[in-house]
This record gives structure tokens, sequence and C-alpha cells, in this order.
């Protein structure tokens, strides 16, 4: 697998940011607004795994809708004009197209890239502080209180689904904080999920969507019902280096 364009291109668990509520992480982000995103009274529960399935073969020839969707929806990017100073292999990069090429045929066809939601995270095995977490309901965050910047998870991450904030960032949403001298990634739209669960729609799949594409399928991997299980069992679902267990969230079709 080889890289091919890198398109130029939150509530965090509540008992860990309810211990600091009030305190400005950000200009205009405040613990205590973050922790709002989710009622109390609904804890997440392992009832439920989210996930992803994404159909390769109805990508479009170089679309890059799901990346700019996700800048917006997030606040990366130079969609907002993040990170003015840094590199482009600085900036950050919570999902890239990337490119597969078959080296005998030469045949190539393209895939969007993020953080795949490992069901066992070298990410949050490796993190000293416990900042790389993963939720009972299997998404994969960064706490950004407490991470200290070491990126030990970056390194330990097979997907290269991290990136690392070297600036100061100006205009940040309230849905997806972030800081200088932190390390992130696709949080599978966490707001939106703990927002309107089985029904959410992250920003990938809205606007690939909006595009005609409709690659993307969330869902409860638990639930037999719901739509991304009823298409694995009916088409299976290839994980990228399955040889490694990780056992991932974010499952392809057409590779
Ligand atoms: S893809 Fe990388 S960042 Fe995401 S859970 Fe797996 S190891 Fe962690
Ligand atoms: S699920 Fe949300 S955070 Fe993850 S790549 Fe899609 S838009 Fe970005």
């Amino acid at each position: 697998m080889s890289e091919h364009v890198d398109t130029s291109r939150r509530r965090f668990l509540g008992g860990t940011a309810g211990a600091a509520a009030g305190i400005s992480i950000a200009p205009g982000v405040f613990l205590n607004q973050v922790a709002q995103a989710k009622p109390a009274d609904q804890p997440v529960s392992s009832d439920n795994r989210w996930g992803m399935l994404i159909d390769t073969n109805k990508c479009g020839d170089g679309c890059d809708a799901c990346v700019r969707g996700c800048m917006e929806e997030n606040g990366w990017g130079d969609i907002h004009n993040s990170e003015p100073h840094s590199s482009p292999e600085q900036k950050a990069q919570w999902i890239r197209i990337v490119e597969l090429r078959d080296t005998s045929t030469g045949y190539a066809h393209q895939l969007p890239l993020m953080c795949q939601h490992c069901k066992h995270p070298p990410c949050v095995d490796v993190c000293p502080t416990g900042a790389s977490m993963k939720r009972a309901d299997g998404i994969v965050l960064v706490d950004k209180h407490i991470c200290i910047g070491c990126r030990y998870c970056m390194m330990a991450c097979p997907y290269k689904a991290r990136s690392f904030i070297h600036e100061d960032l100006q205009d940040q949403l309230v849905v997806a904080p972030r800081g200088k001298g932190t390390v992130e990634s696709c949080t599978l739209c966490v707001h939106r999920v703990d927002k309107d669960g089985a029904d959410a729609v992250p920003a990938c799949a809205e606007a690939c969507a909006a595009e005609g594409h409709d690659a993307f399928v969330f869902g409860d991997m638990n639930d037999p019902n719901s739509e991304i299980s009823r298409q694995l069992a009916l088409h299976g679902g290839t994980q990228i280096r399955a040889d490694l267990g990780l056992d991932l969230g974010v499952r392809y079709r057409g590779i």
C-alpha cells in the first residue's frame, strides 16, 4: 500500500472532563461545555460497537469529499486555515486518501483511511498517561486534558492515523476541542454519535452521500439488525492488515 494523495490537507469521557469543568483549554472552548455534549445519565455501553463500512468501489476518481467533510465538521485543515505555519507533513490529518496499487498488474484505486478504532488498540497500550483510550462502545479517542504530547501513540499506530499539533490554534469548534502539543485523530464524530446514537451520520459519510457516492455505512456492529451488520453478514468486509489481529472497527469492501 503506498500513500498517494495528501489531500492537503470531544467530548472526552465524562468523568475525566467533569473533574476539571470550567477550565479553558483553548480560546472559547471550556471543559464544562465539552462535558455537556452527552447527558450524564446516558453512559456509553459495551452493548454497542460503533463502526464503519466503506465500499471503495463507490469512491469517485480523485474524490476527497469525505476529507473535506471531516475538516469542515471538526475544524482542522486548510478549510479553517488551521496550522498556517506547519508544513503539509506536519499538519493534522484525521482522514486521508491513500492509493492501493497491485504491483504486478498496476491496477490502482483509492480509499479513505482514518483511525480504524481498533478493538485492541496499540495506541492505548503505549500511552503513559491514559490519554489515549478506548470507550466501552469501541470509539478510540485522545483525552487532550492529559495528553503530554510524547507521541508514543503515533509511533505505535500501524495506520499512521494520528497527528500532532505544533502550533497555537484559533477559532476552534466546541464539538472538537484541539490543542497545541497534543495528538489527535478521527473521533468517529463522537459528538454526533453521543447525540444521535444509531441514527448518527459521521461527517465524512454525510459528505460522501451528498456527493452521490454513498460509500460509507456507519452503525452498531453489535446489533445484528443494523445496516452495517447486515451488509457485513451478506458481503463480508476486509480489515486492513488483518494479520495484526487488532479487530478493526472500520471495514472495507472492494479491496
Ligand atoms: S488505528 Fe491507530 S490510532 Fe486508531 S485505534 Fe488503531 S492504533 Fe489507535
Ligand atoms: S468519522 Fe468523523 S472524525 Fe472520523 S473521519 Fe469521518 S468525519 Fe472525520
